[in-house]
């Protein structure tokens, strides 16, 4: 697939293939990345470590969702889809740092 095709087929199917900083929520990414990095610095947990730290996140997100979700019923919490959002940047940034930390090849894989 020629290069022109595959850009106009990225530009239909997703926005994911546009400039990275032209997307907000990359740029969220990115920033919520870079406070992770001023708060904890350069990690190097194992594979099962990061998927143990992916998970916490993913259910601080379900978390957030099932409070947003019956908030004024019969929920006690108080999280709004804005703290759902918050959290799958959290999420998006932990994989992030699990990759980048994979690809500094202490586990065997370049
Ligand atoms: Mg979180």
């Amino acid at each position: 697939m020629s290069e022109n095709t595959e850009n106009q087929k990225c530009a239909e199917s997703s926005r994911l293939c546009e400039t990275a900083g032209s997307i907000p929520v990359f740029d969220d990414v990115r920033a919520e990345r870079k406070r992770q990095e001023l708060k904890w610095g350069e990690q190097n947990h194992s594979p099962a470590e990061w998927l143990m730290i992916l998970g916490e996140e993913v259910g601080e997100a379900n978390q957030a969702a099932l409070e947003a979700h019956f908030a004024g019923t019969h929920n006690p919490g108080n999280h709004t889809l804005k703290d759902y959002r918050k959290e799958l940047i959290q999420v998006a940034a932990v994989a992030i740092a699990a990759v980048e930390s994979l690809d500094r090849g202490l586990w065997g894989i370049k």
